[in-house]
């Protein structure tokens, strides 16, 4: 803590350790200002429907426009952040302009366009949860079914019951629940039926090696089989090239999301590219593969 650097105490302090705390007492500073000087940008990564081609939903990936640095990945940030504390009202307003937008595409008529946001495990323990949601939907006037909430399972195996509990509230709203990065924590898949889930993301690991590996191959078809069995859908995440592509399609993955379509993109090009019309080629579609 910075106040423990303070008076005599500094001397025990090596300059490493002094650099360090300096450097991370900076970093806090910045992304306290952040918030205030509207520094967070909203990037969005296509969700593509292996049936039709199309867009159907997007992803909401935190960027933070720092002055100097520049354009600064959540990796480099949200650690700190969820430390600080920072990620409630950060989240906050992620869960606000990602509604906001989607429900300003769907009023320029891209359909029902559903957009997914990514909770941390301070926002997830925060009582205001349920509430911050329902009253976000009411502000944006984005229907409920919409809004997709990205969990990872570490994060809901802390505490089943009251991760059931929060996911059962949140279900009753109408919004939907993802399971983000999956195979990749617990996978303790007996949890699976009793959490409320719509959505699993098979994590990019497996996906990453499904047309070399075929350990990852049996893996992924599993995880997709067992996913369908349960009623849940599969999006599947790091989608690099088509070789990827066709394997998922032919397994029967739901959706894609992935460089091999788009890498997520600032608000202006999604709209562009939902005004070209861009789909995936047909030859990548399911119906157009022979059933395995
Ligand atoms: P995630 O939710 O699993 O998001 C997917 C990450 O993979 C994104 O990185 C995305 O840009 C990247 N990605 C997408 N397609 C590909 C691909 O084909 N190949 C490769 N190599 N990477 C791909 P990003 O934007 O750096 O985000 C990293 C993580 O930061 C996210 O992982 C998520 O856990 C977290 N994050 C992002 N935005 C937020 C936020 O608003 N709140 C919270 N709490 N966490 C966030
Ligand atoms: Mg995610
Ligand atoms: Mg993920
Ligand atoms: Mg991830």
């Amino acid at each position: 803590r910075a106040k423990d650097l303070g008076g005599n105490n500094f001397q025990f302090y090596t300059p490493t350790m002094n650099e360090s705390a300096r450097e991370r007492l900076e970093i806090e500073n910045a992304l306290r200002n952040g918030l205030e000087r509207a520094e967070f940008v909203l990037h969005y990564q296509p969700q593509v429907d292996l049936l039709t081609g199309a867009v159907v939903g997007v992803e909401a990936l935190l960027r933070w426009q720092h002055p100097e640095l520049g354009l600064v990945a959540p990796g480099g940030f949200i650690g700190i952040a969820e430390e600080m504390g920072l990620i409630v009202p950060i989240g906050a307003w992620v869960i606000r302009s990602a509604c906001a937008q989607a429900k300003a595409w769907q009023r320029a008529g891209f359909g029902n366009l559903r957009v997914a946001v990514n909770l941390s495990a301070r926002q997830f323990s925060h009582e205001d949860l349920v509430s911050l949601i329902a009253n976000t939907l009411e502000e944006t006037g984005l229907a409920a079914e919409c809004l997709d909430i990205e969990l990872t399972e570490s994060l809901v195996m802390t505490d089943v019951d009251r991760a059931i509990a929060i996911l059962t509230e949140l279900r009753s709203l109408g919004v939907q629940i993802s399971i983000d990065d999956f195979g990749t924590g617990y996978s303790s898949l007996s949890y699976l039926k009793k959490f409320p889930v719509d959505v699993l993301k098979i994590d990019r690991s497996f996906v990453n090696e499904i047309a070399l590996q075929s350990k990852d191959a049996a893996i992924t078809d599993a995880i997709i089989s067992m996913a369908h069995g349960l009623g849940i859908r599969v999006i599947a995440e790091g989608v690099e090239t088509e070789a990827q592509c066709e394997f998922l399609s032919r397994s029967m993955c739901d959706e894609i999301q992935g460089f091999l379509f788009s890498e997520a993109l600032p608000a202006a090009s999604i709209t562009s590219l939902l005004l070209e019309e861009r789909r995936l080629p047909d030859h990548f579609l399911r119906m157009h593969k022979p059933s395995r």
